[in-house]
Order: C-alpha cells, then sequence, then structure tokens
C-alpha cells in the first residue's frame, strides 16, 4: 500500500522548533559561533513565532571562512579532482537535497513564508537539479585552439577563478543560492556564501549535505549574518576573487564601490526589476493572458525580480482587461504557508510589509484606481500578510510604476498604440524582462527586438529552464546566471602559446 496519509506540516514545525535549529556558521568543515559571541533572533514570517538564534557573523567570521576557502583552493582537494569526479559529488549534493527534501521546504517556508507546497514543488527540486545540472556539465566544457598561424599553437582554455564570494537575498534562498554554488563549485572553486538574514537556515543546511556528499571541508563555507556587516566585509575582502551578488539595485551599486576600494574583483550583479507586461488588442486569448499575469505577479507572494509588475495594455482593452485581471487576484488569498493549498503565504518580514503598504498607500494618493486587495491579511496570526493588489489607471510617473514594490501589486498602465507601448516598457530604469502579447507575428518579434531587457516572452510568461541565461540590462545588473554561460563568471579564460619547432 502507498503512503498517503498527508503530513501535519505544523505539527512537523513545532516538533523541528522543539529540537532547535542550528543558526552557527559553518567555516572550513564546521559549524562554529561568530567568533565574538554575537548572535540575532530569527522571526517566523508565518505567524512571528521565533525560529532562534543565527551567528552574527562579522568581519573576522568572514576572513576565517576565506581563509577556509582559499586553503582549499590552493591544496587542490577539490580544484584538482578531474572534472568528472567533482561532477559525482555534485550529483551526490543533489541527491541528498532530494531525500531532505520535506526538512528542506519546511525551513524555506517557516523562514521567508511562502506556501509549503511551493518551497516542496519548486525550491528545493530546483535546487537539486542546479547543482546536479552543473555537475553533469563540466565535464563536457571544452577549451579551445586558437586559429593562429603555423609557428605556434594557442591554447585557450578555463580556469577556476580561485574563490567565489556569494550575497543571496531571501526571496528564493535555495534556489538563489544554487544558482551561485551550481557553477562555482562544479567548475572547481571555493566558496564563500552570506545568505540574507531574513533566510539563513537553508543555506546553512545546504553545506552540512555538501559535507555529506563528499565535498571536502573548506571549500562550502557560510557566514550568516546582516548585509553591512558579514555581507560588507565578504564584498571587501582581498582575497575574494569574484563576487556574485544577487540583491537590491541599491546595494549591488554599492558591491562595485566596495571591490573598487579593495581588490578589484569582478562583480557580478543580479539585481531588481520592474518587468513590463505589454498587451495589444490581437492578443491571442485575454483570459489566459490575465491568469498568467496574476500566475506570475502573485507567485512567490509577489516577491520575484522578475515579476511582471508594470503592465501596459491597449486603451481600448484596458478596462476589460483590468477586470479580467482583478478578478484573478481573489484566488492568490493568503492562507496558513503551513497548508499545502496555500497559494499565497507571508510576507518575509514585517519591514517588507511597511514597504508594499507604503506602496499601495502611495498608488492611491497619486490617483490610481485600486481594483482588488489594497490591505494587509491575516494580522492576529502573528505572521505579515498582505492582499494581492490590483491597480489600473495609473501613468508611467507614478511610484507604483517605476519602484520595484517586491510585493503582491500589479499596476496596469494604458498606452495608445505600439510605439507609445515601447516607450514607456523602455522607460524604466530597471530592464530584467519583459513579455509580449499579440497575435501578430510581426509585431511579436519587432517588439521583442526593440525591448530593454535580459529576456522577453511571446505569449507567456511562465517558461523557464535551466539551459537559458537569467539575467538583466540597465539597472537590473550585468550578469547572468543559469545556463552554460554561469561558468563565464567563475572561471578565467587562459592563453597557453606554444611554439612549434
Ligand atoms: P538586498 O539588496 O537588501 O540584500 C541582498 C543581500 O545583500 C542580503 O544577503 C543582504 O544581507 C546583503 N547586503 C545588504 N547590504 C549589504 C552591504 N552593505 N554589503 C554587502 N551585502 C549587503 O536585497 P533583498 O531585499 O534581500 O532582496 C530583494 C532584491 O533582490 C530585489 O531587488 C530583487 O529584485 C532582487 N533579486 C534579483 C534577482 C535576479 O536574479 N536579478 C533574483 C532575486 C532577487
Amino acid at each position: 500500500m502507498s503512503r498517503s496519509v498527508p503530513i501535519d506540516w505544523t505539527a512537523r514545525a513545532a516538533d523541528g522548533l522543539a529540537a532547535g535549529l542550528d543558526g552557527r556558521a559553518l567555516i572550513g568543515g564546521r559549524r562554529q559561533a561568530a567568533q565574538d559571541g554575537q548572535t540575532f533572533l530569527k522571526r517566523s514570517p508565518v505567524d512571528g513565532r521565533a525560529l532562534g538564534e543565527v551567528a552574527r557573523g562579522q568581519a573576522a567570521d568572514v576572513d576565517a571562512a576565506v581563509r577556509a576557502a582559499r586553503a582549499a583552493f590552493v591544496d587542490g582537494r577539490w580544484a584538482a579532482r578531474p572534472p568528472a569526479a567533482r561532477k559525482r559529488v555534485m550529483q551526490a549534493f543533489a541527491e541528498k537535497v532530494l531525500a531532505a527534501r520535506e526538512e528542506l521546504a519546511l525551513l524555506e517556508t517557516l523562514d521567508m513564508g511562502k506556501p509549503i507546497a511551493h518551497s516542496l514543488a519548486v525550491d528545493v527540486p530546483s535546487t537539486a537539479r542546479t547543482l546536479a545540472w552543473y555537475g553533469e556539465a563540466v565535464d563536457k566544457v571544452y577549451g579551445e585552439i586558437a586559429p593562429t598561424g603555423p609557428s605556434a599553437l594557442a591554447l585557450i582554455s578555463r580556469e577556476p577563478v580561485g574563490v567565489v564570494g556569494a550575497i543571496v537575498p531571501w526571496n528564493y534562498p535555495m534556489i538563489m543560492a544554487a544558482w551561485k554554488l551550481g557553477p562555482a563549485l562544479a567548475a572547481g572553486n571555493s566558496v564563500v556564501l552570506k545568505p540574507s538574514e531574513k533566510s539563513p537556515y537553508t543555506a546553512l543546511r545546504l553545506a552540512e549535505l555538501a559535507l555529506d556528499a563528499g565535498l571536502p571541508p573548506g571549500v562550502f563555507n557560510v557566514v550568516p549574518g546582516y548585509g553591512p556587516e558579514a555581507g560588507e566585509a565578504l564584498a571587501r575582502h582581498m582575497d575574494v576573487d569574484v563576487l556574485g551578488f544577487t540583491g537590491s539595485t541599491r546595494v549591488g551599486k554599492h558591491m562595485l564601490v566596495c571591490a573598487g576600494q579593495s581588490n578589484l574583483k569582478r562583480v557580478y550583479n543580479e539585481l531588481g526589476g520592474k518587468s513590463a507586461f505589454l498587451v495589444f488588442p490581437d492578443a491571442p486569448d485575454l483570459d489566459r493572458c490575465a491568469q498568467t499575469l496574476a500566475g506570475s505577479i502573485f507567485f512567490n507572494q509577489g516577491e520575484s525580480c522578475n515579476a511582471p509588475s508594470r503592465v501596459l495594455v491597449q486603451a481600448d482593452i484596458a478596462e476589460d482587461f483590468a477586470r479580467r485581471v482583478a478578478a484573478e487576484a481573489p484566488k492568490y488569498r493568503p492562507a496558513d504557508p503551513l497548508d499545502p493549498s496555500t497559494v499565497m503565504g507571508a510576507l518575509v518580514d514585517e519591514g517588507q510589509l511597511r514597504t508594499v503598504l507604503g506602496y499601495i498607500e502611495a498608488g492611491r494618493a497619486e490617483g490610481a484606481h485600486c481594483l482588488a486587495g489594497g490591505r494587509q491579511a491575516r494580522a492576529e496570526t502573528g505572521g505579515v500578510y498582505v492582499e494581492p493588489t490590483v491597480f489600473a489607471g495609473a501613468h508611467n510617473g507614478m511610484r507604483i510604476a517605476r519602484e520595484e514594490i517586491f510585493g503582491p501589486v500589479v499596476t496596469l498602465i494604458p498606452f495608445r498604440d505600439e510605439a507609445e507601448a515601447l516607450a514607456l516598457a523602455n522607460d524604466s530604469p530597471y530592464g530584467l524582462q519583459a513579455s509580449v502579447w499579440t497575435g501578430g507575428l510581426d509585431r511579436a518579434h519587432r517588439v521583442a527586438r526593440a525591448l530593454q531587457a535580459g529576456t522577453v516572452h511571446v505569449n507567456q510568461y511562465d517558461e523557464d529552464d535551466l539551459t537559458v541565461p537569467f539575467g538583466g540590462v540597465k539597472q537590473s545588473g550585468n550578469g547572468r546566471d543559469k545556463s552554460l554561460h554561469a561558468f563565464d563568471k567563475v572561471t578565467e579564460l587562459k592563453t597557453t602559446w606554444i611554439r612549434l619547432g
């Protein structure tokens, strides 16, 4: 008989917390407290309960982690292994992640509030797949021989850079970490990861699982702590070769300053977005379009860098389309993240709640029409929730059209014609993703070409695959996570000239 008893996640959470969560750093293969003993209290946005004390890493802890990472790199315990051997460890790491599926999913949900169904179906499998995919790829990446003259041979090879620092946000804590870890580790680097102070637990468990899978100690280190403390120390460290940063544009800019004022480490920034979603009257199916929009902007409580938060819709269909989107919103009513039927969970913390409610206030004050949502929800639980919110009749100058809200709020703006749609879409400091909905092949290609974005979708928004690069233009950053291109960030190209006598 197959097991069909549903898991009681609330009871699981209580058991897990009674046993205690380990918030200590993992450096050189060992769990350890911060050197000065400081910790910070991590609360769950699900209901405000305390999850535990987490090590508040400082410069000394980051330095210890970087030293451990450098030592591991220099002695070749990982980098010098044949790619096929690294592949096996990466695959074992991925299997450990899958085997710990329920534990990791619960930690992710308690830590940052997303629905348990999504943690299980999206975050854990995607993390495992990323690790396995880069492991699988690394013994299939070849060097080059340059087409030079006959008297010499020029070999172009890829070498791991050495120590990769990774600083990641809280919205997809494991997936963002895996996008950095996959290519960096597979290529032979050592890594120091600084997770967000708002979601430290899964990163620490990932590092333990990596050790269990056979990754040598020191190769993957995790230092939790606050951005301006542990994060800044990593960004300014003189012995970090590459910094992979995912987070806000404001902090991404600061990462470039830190690199410039320290050792000129290479910085790859994956930053914020205000992705435009263009709807033309000849869109093939306005209902599917509205459903796709709602599914994308409200997924993960709207806390997705690529959320289509700015909708440009042709004026003749604007009212009709807004009604269809508003009708979708109640389907995403926030509910208990530990209930497997929940599709919208909690925002990450009180600060984020204030930010989102502040934007909703600003939208109303600036004259946009709030067609759905617009209020805090479930306050009685002690958690932080907000209703899925739809604004229509906005214009591109409003704050809710220009600034990244990072919550379940979508802004609809009418346009007259294609030229105006493109001008509005590109009138943004961001350029992460965009989408165009039209039945015309010519228009689809024309608009896709003209949109300033790292990724453009046509008549859909949800396609995604590890095989394609993910990243933005303009102030959405300069990096590309995912795909084989991610190896470019964590490897150096080396040329070796050999004289042919
Ligand atoms: P954030 O910039 O506040 O923090 C990101 C990370 O940087 C955290 O680990 C934080 O502790 C650290 N940090 C903060 N200040 C720092 C400092 N002075 N020095 C070093 N590190 C510092 O962003 P967030 O609120 O955690 O995440 C949300 C942002 O991330 C949004 O803007 C979102 O669009 C973006 N994001 C982008 C992508 C992408 O791939 N482009 C993916 C996910 C999230």
